[in-house]
């Protein structure tokens, strides 16, 4: 790895902000309040190009991997907008990898480009109430209509965006039965049509711009060529993705621990009690001292997983540890930077209960903290399979 100044990621960081101030706190916290989709904010973003980022160049876009992709996300992030804005685009720039890696060529040619203009906005549909961390057990089927399609029955929870979004890359069930493996398992980039999906936002604490919502798929028709990948093989492909989705919140999360600590350092500058100010008293000031610190250990893993990846290299152990890491950092910044505003930090207009929510977030989702410790003790350490 090469520790240097790298001028194009100092470029990138450098206009990402400078889109990102134009939407101040102010601005986040009215669309968490209102439960109002970011569209201005998306705009921007797909007009600067940074949307497409990891498409391919020959579909329009960026081309870049995966550490411009969680460089992005980190300065979006970092600026205030944490996941309400970093998920809002989050879900286009690499929700259609399986379909950049294994699609045929009617879908790359048909969907990529429009993604890499910022035109198209993608749901992804694995969890269900009953296959969450276990996705063997998903029970939403796609059966052969007869005719060279599917058609699709099932219900999905916590798909992120669904409400906002045209298609969504879909894990169902064409063979077996629910507990019996991952081989049954195949992906479909499916149309959210209305007429056949019922969907509905599921009330939830924080990111209340980006909705997550629960899909009612009721005979969805599904044409063929709409199948990524292999029958069968849709866990797999699936796979193929996980490690870099995980790098990818490493950055985010890296950003809201950044937010929170600017807020919290500003605070502890400002406010006096007892005749001093805050930042003064240890008690404070050392735990931001050691957010600040377990920020930058988590951003270098992150960075090396990244740059494995990026390189062709096994990064599994690495993307696992970015995101574990980066994950607690960010919450543990954002718990500290609430402690340091006292009975403020409680306060929406001081902004740190927003990042608290969302930085809580991480822990759980896309892959609970339990999952990457899992993946460590056993593919890592050699310890015996705990499921
Ligand atoms: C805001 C939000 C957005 C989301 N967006 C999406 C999305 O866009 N698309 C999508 O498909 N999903 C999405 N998810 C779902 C998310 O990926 C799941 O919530 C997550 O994978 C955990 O699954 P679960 O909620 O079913 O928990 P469960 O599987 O019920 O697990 C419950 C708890 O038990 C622990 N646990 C289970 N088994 C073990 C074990 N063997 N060892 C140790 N601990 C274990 C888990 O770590 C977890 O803490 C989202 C979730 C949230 C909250």
């Amino acid at each position: 790895m090469d520790y240097s100044p790298n001028p194009d990621h100092e470029a990138i960081v450098e206009a990402v902000d400078k889109v990102c101030a134009q939407f101040d706190d102010a601005y986040w916290s009215r669309c968490d309040a209102e439960h109002e989709f970011p569209w201005d904010f998306y705009a921007a973003m797909a007009e600067g190009g940074w949307v497409g980022i990891a498409i391919p160049e020959e579909y329009g876009g960026g081309g870049q991997g995966i550490m411009e992709g969680a460089l992005v996300l980190n300065r979006i992030a970092a600026s205030g907008a944490a996941m309400n804005g970093s998920t809002a685009v989050h879900l286009t720039m690499f929700g259609l990898n399986p379909v950049v890696k294994f699609g045929n060529d009617q879908l790359k040619d048909t969907f990529l480009p429009r993604a890499a203009a910022g035109d198209l906005h993608v749901a992804f549909g694995v969890t269900e109430p009953d296959a969450g961390t276990d996705t063997s057990r998903i029970t939403t089927r796609a059966v052969e209509d007869g005719m060279g399609g599917w058609i699709v029955s099932g219900r999905k929870i916590w798909s992120s965006k669904a409400l906002e979004s045209e298609v969504c890359l879909l894990l169902a069930r064409t063979d077996g039965e629910p507990g019996e493996g991952f081989g049954g398992l195949t992906l479909f980039l499916v149309d959210l049509d209305e007429e056949y999906c019922d969907i509905a936002a599921i009330p939830k604490v924080g990111r209340n711009a980006v909705a997550s919502c629960e899909v009612a798929y009721d005979e969805l028709p599904v044409e063929g060529w709409r199948m990524v990948g292999e029958r069968g093989r849709g866990f797999h492909h699936i796979l193929h993705g996980l490690n870099p989705e995980r790098i990818l919140l490493a950055g985010m999360a890296c950003g809201i621990g950044e937010a929170a600590l600017r807020k919290a350092v500003g605070y502890a500058n400002e406010r006096e009690v007892f005749g001093r100010r805050i930042g003064a008293n240890q008690a404070i000031s050392h735990p931001l001292a050691k957010a600040h610190i377990e920020l930058n250990a988590a951003w270098q893993v992150m960075k090396e997983a990244a740059w494995r990846y990026d390189n062709g290299l096994e990064c599994g152990e690495h993307a696992n540890s970015a995101k574990y890491l980066a994950a607690e950092a960010s919450y543990f910044a954002a718990d500290q930077a609430m402690q340091t505003h006292g009975g403020l930090g409680y306060a929406s207009e001081y902004h740190v209960e927003r990042y608290w929510r969302e930085a809580r977030l991480q822990r759980i989702a896309p892959v609970s903290q339990e999952m990457t410790l899992n993946y460590i003790a056993q593919n890592v350490m050699g310890l015996p399979r705990s499921y």
